[in-house]
């Protein structure tokens, strides 16, 4: 899957700032919080390795950190995806932007691949008071256009986005923002993401009653911020190998240990 939004969205930033100005003796509190190890015991933010969580942003002490856009370019999209040939496209997209998303859906129908499912990612972020009604209606507009261009919709609903990393509370999010727009969603599957964690199946499985129940709530969850923050290390210690992880014969194995770790609840439910 590749991920793409239609307007500014937390996940497509990265954090900035010039490690000239930093106070020689700064405890470096931003390289405390990120949890992407982004940001090491001297100089800038490794662009490469931020993937715009936010939580540097409000502790430098000096105001020296600075988020930036990262949104790819309408002329960019179609030539990625037919470079990238992805199985499923996302677009992160928010209450109010249904004329962007229809723009940007245009432009991924302009690289004319065979889809298997167009995920939209969606929570309350956006106007202040969104509320969960208004998201249903404004995933039923998307569901419209989806429809009229033949492609199958995948539900992300965001309950918290990025945060999955930060603790067990997140997990509620995500399962609140299900339990209020199932009812009343457009047809297709519904996804829990965005604070998702490992506490997420047990939490919602007690809350539905069983395992079944909770499966048949939801069809997945996305683990996006938990599983990058599970993965990072061995991805630097590829890194320090000289290779991707993927390619490492010894960490693979072991990430894809961790990585089942957070599925195999859901896959035996
Ligand atoms: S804390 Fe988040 S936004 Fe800041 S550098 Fe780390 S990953 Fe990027
Ligand atoms: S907290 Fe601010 S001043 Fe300190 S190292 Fe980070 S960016 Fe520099």
């Amino acid at each position: 899957m590749v991920s793409l939004s239609d307007g500014d969205d937390p996940h497509f930033r990265k954090a900035w700032f010039d490690p000239l100005c930093c106070p020689a003796d700064c405890p470096r509190p931003c390289q405390q919080v990120c949890p992407a190890l982004a940001i090491a015991a001297t100089g800038a933010v490794q662009s490469d390795r931020c993937y715009g969580c936010g939580r540097c942003l409000p502790v430098c002490p000096h105001g020296l950190i600075e988020e930036q856009g990262q949104i790819l370019s309408a002329s960019m999209v179609a030539p990625l995806l037919a470079r990238l040939r992805p199985e499923a496209v996302e677009i992160h997209t928010r209450v109010g932007r249904g004329e962007a998303f229809a723009k940007r859906l245009l432009q991924v129908e302009a690289s004319g691949l065979s889809l298997r499912r167009l995920a939209v990612s969606c929570g309350l972020e956006g106007p202040a008071g969104v509320r969960p009604l208004q998201l249903a209606e404004e995933l039923w507009g998307r569901f419209a256009r989806l429809r009229a261009g033949g492609l199958r919709p995948l539900w992300q609903l965001d309950g918290r986005a990025m945060s999955g990393d930060i603790g067990q509370g997140t997990a509620h999010a995500a399962l609140r923002l299900l339990a209020a727009v199932r009812p009343i969603a457009p047809p297709g599957p519904l996804q829990l993401a965005g604070g998702t964690n490992a506490s997420t199946l047990p939490l919602f499985r007690r809350q539905a009653g069983s395992a079944l129940a909770a499966r048949s709530q939801a069809a997945g969850v996305a683990f996006g911020g938990v599983a990058r923050a599970l993965l990072q290390p061995l991805i630097l210690q590829a890194e320090q190998r000289g290779h991707r992880l993927l390619d490492d014969r010894l960490l693979w194995p072991r990430a894809l240990e961790l990585a089942r770790g957070l599925v195999a609840p859901w896959l035996a439910c």
